[in-house]
């Protein structure tokens, strides 16, 4: 059985899962994940979002204080949970 994703793994693959650049396997536990997990849903719909209207995303358009306030909102968000 695969190990579960945690959710700030998920924030660090959902670039290259909307590029096509995870492996099989990754894919499959990052959707695994969603499947279970309504803030990373939301994550990776608003990251959809974001791709549609640029037509990419990457380490222009999530910059890395960017990712560092994603990473810490989903820090606050888990231990509120
Ligand atoms: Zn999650």
């Amino acid at each position: 059985m695969m190990a579960d994703l945690d959710c700030i793994d998920l924030v660090e693959l959902t670039t290259d899962y909307f590029e096509g650049r995870l492996s099989p396997d990754n894919a499959a536990r990052l959707e695994a994940h969603l499947t279970e997990c309504d803030g990373c849903t939301e994550f990776v719909r608003q990251m959809h979002v974001t791709q549609d209207a640029l037509g990419r995303i990457d380490a222009e358009v999530v910059p890395a204080a960017g990712r560092e306030r994603l990473l810490a909102a989903f820090r606050a968000w888990k231990a509120g949970s």
